[in-house]
């Protein structure tokens, strides 16, 4: 079988020492290291300690919820979906349910939400969220999941409840995606998470297929 697409669009951050962590935390940053090159040995071989909620990964409902779904869980044909790209790249600071209210969010889709994170240096401070009111409306309208270009899809919320309100609603969450080459648009969206058993997120290579 031949399987042809226009273009193959990588929304995932690439790995290394320097890029942005979540609130900057120096702990989130992943460490990379060479246990052996050419110089000591035979072979070349690399380390990483890594949080498993740095760089683009999907997190399992274990992460907020006590007694959640861990990694191993979750449904490919969840990761593995027809999915939409929405420009919210006029949103300043929240994401609200307002902004989310002629978007036409319909049952089962899988929703990735560009915003000007994937432009401006704020990653790991002021970036834009989602905020209670937009998670209530995409839980209620049974969305698959949800993606963001931010490294949490919420921050300074008490209780974490946009966290909550999504998994409740049986949602998937990718976080730390890349959307500046993603137009409003619909696509294929390839996002299959390492599979650590026990763990409440992992790490994804997401693309997007045109
Ligand atoms: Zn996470």
């Amino acid at each position: 079988m031949l399987l042809k697409f226009d273009k193959i669009i990588d929304i995932s951050m690439p790995v290394s020492a320097d890029i942005p962590v979540y609130k900057g935390k120096p702990e989130k940053r992943p460490r990379l290291y060479t246990v052996s090159d050419y110089n000591t040995g035979h072979i070349y071989e690399s380390c990483i300690d890594m949080n498993l909620h740095t760089g683009t990964h999907m997190d399992s409902p274990l992460h907020m919820l006590q007694g959640g779904a861990r990694m191993e869980s979750l449904r490919l044909e969840d990761c593995i979906t027809s999915c939409r790209v929405l420009d919210l790249t006029n949103v300043v600071d929240k994401i609200t349910a307002d902004d989310l209210a002629d978007k036409d969010i319909r049952e089962n889709e899988f929703i990735l939400l560009k915003t000007r994170n994937s432009y401006e240096d704020i990653l790991e401070k002021d970036f834009v969220f989602i905020e209670k009111s937009a998670a209530a409306l995409l839980a209620e309208k049974k969305i698959k999941g949800v993606g963001i270009d931010a490294l949490g899809i919420e921050r300074e919320q008490p209780g974490h409840e946009s966290h909550k309100l999504l998994f409740g609603a049986g949602a998937i969450i990718l976080e730390g995606l890349r959307l500046k080459d993603a137009d409003e648009d619909e696509y294929i969206l390839l996002a299959a998470p390492v599979n650590i058993p026990g763990a409440e997120a992992a790490p994804v290579r997401a693309l997007l297929l045109k």
